[in-house]
């Protein structure tokens, strides 16, 4: 399945919440869950500047459907998100049943900039959703809406980009 001209805001809300994310001194990473009939049923953006660096959006959203959401309705959701899952996510997202991604930025794309930027490589392997929750359904990269991504990034580590 393509990314629809019909999902944009939904991927460019996901870009608003990373931006926020910056402002509030954070990692600039924002996820929207969305329910079959398109209502947005939460969203959130990184919390990884207190200190605890496993407060990623989607798996707060993983945790909220589990909370909130009847198996099926998990089934028939879908998570956009301004960057691909990381593993820890990917198997969060599985694990709850949650249904399709649809990403901004690759995890691939992601690791070229950071390394462009000089950051040091994560403690957890770069890994697509697939190589971990191969029965996700997935799409993305979105181009255009990536540079952006990209100019907060570039933003969050104090590059020129
Ligand atoms: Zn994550």
């Amino acid at each position: 399945m393509a990314v629809k001209d019909a999902e944009l805001p939904y991927l460019r809300r996901c870009v608003e919440l990373a931006a926020r994310a910056l402002e509030a001194g954070d990692e600039p990473f924002g996820s929207v869950l969305v329910g079959a009939d398109g209502t947005v049923l939460a969203e959130d953006h990184n919390h990884v500047a207190s200190g605890d660096r496993t407060q990623h959006p989607e798996f707060a959203l993983a945790r909220w459907s589990a909370a909130h959401l009847t198996p099926d309705e998990r089934a028939a959701a879908t998570v956009y998100t301004s960057g691909e899952h990381c593993p820890m996510c990917a198997a969060a997202h599985a694990w709850v049943g949650l249904g399709r991604i649809v990403y901004v930025a690759s995890s691939r794309q992601l690791m070229a900039w950071l390394t462009e930027l000089g950051v040091p490589a994560p403690p957890v392997r770069t890994l697509s959703v697939q190589e971990i929750a191969p029965g996700v359904p997935v799409d993305g990269p979105v181009p255009g809406l990536a540079e952006e991504v990209r100019a907060l990034h570039v933003r969050f580590h104090g590059g020129q980009g």
